[in-house]
């Protein structure tokens, strides 16, 4: 067995993470438009409308957070979490400028930094590092904001002068942001500002996954107090307390298990994964037990999955809505607007046309669009004050070229020809 068993694993999965993280807005799957304020999920304008969609997957993700609290538990934080990542790379680096016992975050008892390594070019080097993997990781969150041609765009100066001002402005806020988290408050935020660690203090069992000490040999750690100086963030996993925040990654199990082969390897380590469920060897019945162990929470999920599904399906690429217009252009109440809304992310082709009214009883100023992705546009339509007293059912059509059609229709009243 490698000694750096869990080690090697969790540096994959860390970088993997990262990458999802940035490949999730870039491929579209979720992203907040920062033009009109809707969300984008899978590439679609989402409008607060859209109640299935926004229903489903929020009740989706709120059940899946809680399901991972009885199954992976905090091994989210030290696996997968992109705050963790940087945290722990924050603190290596501090620790090899400035001394092994090095601490310069909020979260530490003060400021500690080792007397040889006191020096300007160390605080330099450490302020370098920080600066510019702050410039590199401002650009991840942007992503969720911005199509990733216009992030490449700010990145290579060639965006439209009037975006660029507010995109820098946003770039600038996240630098800085991201260069404050690395700096000094790392894992403070994990410990009173994360809401994954909010749900896990609330939701967690035993069922979950997490680190367990072999008591019944703890003669065998006479002198040796090794996981504890290898923990990422400074606990005994020997003695966990209620307000210890391990993280699950492990670092402790890796070096027992080092320990142990250096001795020959004859007992395992002390520190190993355990969960309190029994694991079952086939298949069914691993399903079974995973099944019993999300109990309500399952169904919700289910119910979540069902409705974002039933969302997806019920979906308006286009919208058409009509309004009277005789406030926003102080024409007469014979003036409507009707405005079109593309909600995908790709140009789009549409004709209007009215009915139930007259021929040549009405004007619309176009009857033809062509808008850009998740572009939104008016026309006018005007009619006559020539016709008939009375209630007149007006249904203005939009037909897209992908086939989609849509209607609003507006009730019309003439006072007197
Ligand atoms: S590294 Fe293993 S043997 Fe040493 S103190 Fe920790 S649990 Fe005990
Ligand atoms: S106790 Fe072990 S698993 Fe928990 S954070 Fe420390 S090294 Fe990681």
């Amino acid at each position: 067995m490698s000694t750096r068993q869990y080690h090697n694993q969790r540096r994959l999965v860390q970088i993997l993470s990262l990458a999802v993280f940035i490949l999730i807005p870039a491929f579209g799957l979720f992203r907040i438009d920062v033009d009109t304020g809707d969300f984008t999920i899978l590439n679609r304008q989402v409008w607060w409308s859209d109640y299935f969609l926004m229903l489903g997957s929020t009740v989706m993700l709120i059940a899946a957070g809680v399901m991972s609290y009885s199954t992976i538990g905090a091994i989210w934080c030290g696996w997968a979490c992109p705050q963790n990542t940087v945290s722990e790379w924050a603190n290596n680096l501090t620790r090899r400028m400035l001394g092994k016992r090095a601490d310069v975050s909020v979260a530490g008892e003060g400021m500690t930094v080792a007397a040889d390594k006191n020096k300007f070019v160390n605080w330099l080097v450490l302020a370098v590092s920080f600066l510019g993997i702050s410039l590199v990781t401002g650009i991840v969150p942007l992503f969720y904001f911005y199509p990733p041609e216009q992030v490449w765009a700010l990145i290579t100066f060639t965006l439209d002068p009037k975006l660029s001002e507010f995109m820098s402005l946003l770039y600038l806020v996240f630098v800085v942001g991201v260069f404050l988290d690395i700096a000094v408050i790392r894992y403070f935020w994990c410990d009173y500002a994360c809401l994954y660690r909010l749900g896990y203090r609330l939701f967690r069992n035993k069922d979950a996954l997490h680190i367990q000490y072999d008591e019944s040999r703890s003669g065998e750690c006479a002198k040796c107090n090794y996981c504890a100086t290898s923990c990422i963030i400074g606990i005994d996993p020997r003695k966990f307390t209620n307000a210890d925040t391990c993280i699950n990654c492990a670092e402790c199990v890796d070096a027992c298990t080092r320990l142990h082969d250096r001795k020959g390897g004859e007992l395992p380590g002390l520190l190993k994964y355990e969960s309190s469920q029994q694991r079952p060897t086939s298949m069914l019945g691993r399903m079974m037990a995973l099944a019993r162990r999300f109990n309500w929470v399952g169904v919700i999920f289910i119910v979540g999955t069902a409705l974002f599904v039933w969302g997806l399906h019920k979906y308006q690429p286009y919208d058409i809505v009509a309004y009277r217009a005789e406030r926003a252009t102080a024409a007469s109440v014979s003036d409507y607007r009707v405005r079109i809304s593309n909600k995908l992310y790709t140009p789009a082709e549409l004709t209007l046309s009215v009915s139930g009214l007259p021929e040549g009883s009405y004007q619309l100023d176009a009857d033809h669009l062509s808008l850009g992705p998740a572009e939104r546009a008016s026309v006018n339509l005007r009619i006559s004050r020539d016709l008939p007293k009375g209630l007149h059912r007006v249904d203005i059509r939009a037909r897209a070229a992908d086939g989609w059609e849509g209607h609003f229709e507006v009730t019309h009243f003439t006072a007197s020809k």
